[in-house]
């Protein structure tokens, strides 16, 4: 289940979910709040741009939505037949939610490309490891 090719391999290793080799986001632990969203702009390994098209990772929300609710219902279940009353779990599901905001947050935007993006080990996208071209009035003034 969890080998290189599977999209669960680069969901759970936050991997590129075209070669599964470099990383998605810059750094890999999701505690680091200070880079909790920071995504590579490119794979490190075969040039795949993350960023498919402006403004792509806001239909994350929706993924990051579903796994928000699927922790409440989890979290509910778990502290309501352990005993507690219904404040004590509605408190205990805000806490759930707030610790797992870093993974939500992360694991959305990698169920999102991977939903886009099919795994491909030959891809190598040399143009977008070179840095862009300037643009024609740029080389006019110089
Ligand atoms: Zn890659």
């Amino acid at each position: 289940m969890l080998k290189k090719g599977t999209k669960i391999y680069s969901i759970l290793n936050n991997k590129c979910p075209k070669c599964n080799e470099g990383n998605f986001f810059e750094d890999s632990n999701p505690f680091h709040l200070k880079k909790v969203l920071t995504t590579n702009e490119h794979c490190a390994h075969c040039g795949f741009k993350y960023v498919i098209e402006p403004s792509f990772f806001y239909g994350a929300m929706y993924v990051s939505y579903g796994l928000t609710v699927g922790i409440s219902i989890l979290t509910f279940i778990l502290l309501y037949y352990v005993g507690l009353n219904l404040v004590q779990v509605f408190i205990g599901i805000i806490i759930a939610l707030i610790l797992f905001t870093p993974f939500t947050l992360r694991l959305s935007r990698l169920i999102y490309i991977n939903m886009f993006v099919k795994y491909d080990p030959d891809y190598k996208k040399e143009d977008s490891l070179k840095p862009p071209l300037k643009s024609p009035q740029g080389d006019n003034q110089s």
